[in-house]
């Protein structure tokens, strides 16, 4: 096993904060695998969320509101202010479990965030951080920022990463080290800050580098801090498709050599027994991969690999064999990126399916034992009443169950995505982007022919909150 330098510059400690894991973090355990594997640089990875969710036993109205931690961050930044009781408990226990971990052996902090809650907590502990150590390099990365740098702002942040996180860490670490740098991929972008202006690090480009996905390496987490342990994969990615709404879109499709895939599958099982597999595979697994699926599921049953797994997918392209061979290899669960029930809005959000193939793919695996939990948004462009009262009939008629569940989200434009960058095809006039206290664009404004922004939002959270509630208490705990 690789061990820390003695030169501090050449170790990286990689952090995930989401405070409510249930799964190892995989990002940052992926960016680990190859900064130790391809590279002269050592990585080590840090699960402060699961940290974070054992020590805070707040009741749900307190729980890690994003509130609080933009309050404390701001606190940290004018002393003159003073912590609630809440606030002082969230700073004592991040202190904490940072003394549990040896900082001075790491030049490098690299913060993997993919959400607004991790936001807040990779701010809050980075900011803890280089109060103490103004010299450490805090690197923030993760899809929260692939169209907007303004992060950068935030003084405790030196380097920002866009686009994946494995050349383009080992090319951050190069830079400290007056390394020259490796080729990267052009969406593969590092910002850092000059004389306070946000500067983009030049790299070398080459449009023909294809890394394969490295296999991550969970060896830093302690089993014991989970409690029903689900190990997270990813073994194809990219997408193919390009969805109105999504901003994760249209990347070319990389899956990692099978054998390999089935050889990991063996060691983690034998090494963790966990509770079952989630395969996070961009949603293209069925339909747009589906021999590579079958000669997995194949594998699978050649090495009488007996697991219990949950994948994501589109509910499109199932046929009966597709059902029988998922029951056989141990698909207990499918997330399904279902959307919406109304053709108009899902032919409008360009997803590959119509709403009844959708539903019989649901019900088909209901018939084989297959769970199904089903994302569905709400708000969609030029939504009509009419279809919003489709979807309350769908939402109250259907018998949702513990096989059957949905999770409904409230759709909101996002840079990047074709409903951003082409707006003017979906109908929409104007676009105003609003910043959040940490600089990142979170809710987008925008005027359609018919109707103004204050219009729109005030239906949309209007329905989407009818919708919450008439669904109320049906929710089930999908990984049980
Ligand atoms: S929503 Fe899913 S299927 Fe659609 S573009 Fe995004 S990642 Fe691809």
């Amino acid at each position: 096993m690789k061990e820390p330098s003695q030169n501090i510059n050449y170790n990286i400690l990689l952090i995930d904060c989401y405070p409510n894991q249930t799964t190892f973090p995989l990002n940052i355990s992926t960016i680990k695998s190859y900064i130790n594997n391809k590279t002269i640089f050592f990585a080590k990875c840090f699960d402060f969320g699961i940290k974070i969710k054992k020590h805070l036993n707040f009741t749900k109205e307190q729980e890690l509101k994003l509130s609080t931690i933009e309050e404390i961050v701001n606190k940290l930044r004018n002393k003159n202010l003073e912590y609630t009781n809440l606030e002082k408990k969230h700073i004592h226990i991040i202190n904490s479990i940072l003394k549990k971990i040896d900082l001075e052996k790491y030049n490098n902090i690299g913060f993997s965030i993919m959400s607004t809650k991790t936001l807040g907590y990779s701010i809050l502990i980075s900011r803890i951080i280089k109060n103490k150590y103004p010299t450490k390099n805090i690197i923030f990365g993760g899809s929260m920022f692939n169209y907007n740098n303004k992060i950068l702002t935030n003084s405790e942040i030196d380097f920002l990463v866009q686009g994946e996180g494995f050349t383009t860490v080992e090319n951050i670490l190069n830079h400290i080290n007056k390394i020259s740098l490796k080729h990267n991929s052009k969406n593969n972008k590092i910002y850092y800050k000059q004389n306070n202006k946000i500067t983009e690090l030049k790299q070398k480009i080459n449009e023909n580098i294809s890394e394969s996905i490295p296999i991550p390496d969970f060896d830093d987490y302690d089993k014991n801090d989970y409690s029903e342990l689900t190990i997270p994969m990813r073994f194809i990615e990219g997408c193919g498709f390009n969805c109105s709404f999504c901003s994760d879109h249209n990347k070319k499709i990389k899956t990692q050599k099978l054998e390999t895939v089935i050889e990991q599958i063996k060691y983690l099982k034998k090494k963790y027994n966990p509770k079952a597999f989630i395969f996070y595979n961009n949603n293209n697994v069925i339909v747009k991969n589906k021999k590579y699926f079958l000669k997995f599921a194949l594998l699978l049953l050649k090495n009488n690999l007996r697991i219990n797994y949950y994948m994501q997918d589109n509910p499109s392209g199932y046929d009966e064999l597709t059902f029988k061979i998922l029951k056989k290899t141990g698909c207990k669960l499918i997330f399904f990126g279902f959307e919406n029930i109304n053709d108009e809005i899902l032919h409008a959000m360009k997803k590959p399916h119509k709403a009844q193939e959708a539903l019989n793919i649901i019900n088909k695996c209901h018939q084989y034992n297959i769970k199904t939990l089903m994302f569905y948004m709400t708000g969609f462009i030029n939504e009509t009443d009419e279809m919003f009262q489709k979807t309350k009939n769908f939402i109250t008629t259907n018998n949702w169950n513990k096989n059957n569940q949905i999770e409904i989200f409230l759709f909101g434009i996002r840079p990047g995505s074709d409903a951003f960058d082409n707006y003017e095809k979906y109908g929409i006039t104007k676009i105003k982007v609003e910043k959040t206290f940490f600089n990142i664009p979170i809710t987008y404004n925008y005027n359609t022919k018919n109707k103004d922004w204050n219009e729109i939002k005030k239906t949309n959270e209007n329905n989407y909150n009818e919708l919450l509630k008439l669904y109320h208490n049906k929710k089930f705990k999908y990984m049980n």
